[in-house]
């Protein structure tokens, strides 16, 4: 007589296996029967110290042919199409981050007169001196050390060359 029952995974209802003798736990799809076997195999690396040691061994053996430092270069080496494709795609991604910074950087400064160059400032001599308020005024950003830019013609004659 055949049944139903749900699936522990899955939660979905499923049709009995009628050639299995204990109580159908787990259907028959792909991620359901591998969480079945995890969970056996945990409970037995649990409880049985051979089986443990045998797996240990496995996997050590595993880990000796397939090393992980390498997966990546052998993965590429044998997949040249892969390369190709990714390079074009990471291209592209650099692109479009550059695209967005600039978009970025063009939308989201509200004031809109605000010099935006590469280099606000000339080249050339500066003073730089401590700024100072005038009366009655105050600068709420303490811990800031605000300066005076002031371009300097007359300071090339101060200049005097150095030997060293
Ligand atoms: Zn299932």
């Amino acid at each position: 007589m055949a049944g139903y029952f749900y699936c522990q995974h899955c939660g979905m209802r499923s049709r009995k296996n009628p050639r299995l003798k204990t109580r159908q736990k787990y259907c028959g799809r792909r991620s359901c029967q591998q969480s079945r076997k995890n969970i056996w195999e945990r409970e037995r690396l649990k409880k049985d110290s051979s089986y443990r040691k045998k797996r240990h061994g496995q996997k050590a053996r595993w880990r000796d042919i397939h090393k992980a430092d390498q997966y990546q270069k052998v993965y590429r080496k044998n997949h040249p199409d892969y390369v190709t494709d990714n390079r074009e795609r990471q291209r592209l991604r650099n692109k479009n981050v550059q695209k967005a910074i600039s978009g970025f950087l063009r939308s989201n400064i509200v004031k809109t007169d605000t010099l935006i160059a590469e280099r606000p400032v000339s080249c050339g001599l500066y003073e730089i001196l401590p700024y100072k308020t005038g009366l009655g005024k105050k600068i709420v950003k303490t811990d800031a050390l605000i300066v005076e830019l002031r371009a300097c013609r007359g300071l090339q004659k101060v200049l005097v060359s150095d030997p060293g």
